[in-house]
């Protein structure tokens, strides 16, 4: 008997202080000097505010990707998929296409401990909403630059934009060719 009432008191006191600490969390959301969400954040007109070292969206730079497919070997996950051709008479690779499945990748950021030219960074754009798997494959080659390298421009209109197009979104730096390249004949990927 004492037990069972041991028993009871315990589940009691332990419900009532749950319920205490929701009850704290849930007046706190009236103080005035907390103000609203959209007081706050601006959602969506402005991001919300993310640690220094979060694991977002990827940024990535075109000009400098020397096409080593390091990131790509290495990914746990493999979902970075790259297309390269090598320019008649050149030494280097051009990149054509620098897919990255997001419904695939779980942002360890493996890849960019492996990019020996630094080119691949962890960024902080953290919306990527879509109504299909499609919209979750990025091809970053497609975007313009201020997109694929900016720390937190990665956005679904951009990377719905770019699946319009059928080339790399701006010429290789290295190329002799300053038109931008579409898809070369035979990609070597
Ligand atoms: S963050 Fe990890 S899972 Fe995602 S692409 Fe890089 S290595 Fe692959
Ligand atoms: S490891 Fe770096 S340089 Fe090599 S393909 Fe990947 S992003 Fe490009």
């Amino acid at each position: 008997m004492i037990s069972w009432l041991r028993n009871v008191v315990s589940a009691v006191s332990t419900t009532a202080s749950a319920l205490a600490a929701s009850l704290r969390w849930w007046l706190r959301t009236y103080a005035p000097q907390r103000g609203t969400f959209t007081e706050q954040y601006e959602y969506p007109e402005l991001p919300l505010r993310v640690a220094s070292r979060y694991r977002g969206f990827h940024r990535y730079d075109l000009t400098s990707c020397i096409a080593c497919e390091r990131c790509a070997r290495d990914c746990p996950a493999e979902c970075i998929y790259i297309s390269k051709y090598r320019p008649p008479g050149q030494k280097t690779f051009q990149v054509t296409s620098f897919v990255i499945d997001y419904s695939k990748c779980m942002f360890c950021g493996i890849c960019t401990e492996s990019c020996p030219m630094d080119c691949i960074f962890m960024g902080a754009a953290y919306n990527l909403s879509c109504y299909s798997r499609e919209g979750c494959v990025v091809d970053f080659a497609r975007l313009p630059p201020e997109i694929a390298w900016g720390r937190a421009s990665l956005n679904p209109t951009a990377v719905a934009l770019s699946k319009l197009l059928t080339g790399p979104a701006h010429p290789d730096p290295r190329s002799a060719s300053a038109e931008p390249a579409g898809p070369p004949p035979s990609a070597a990927g």
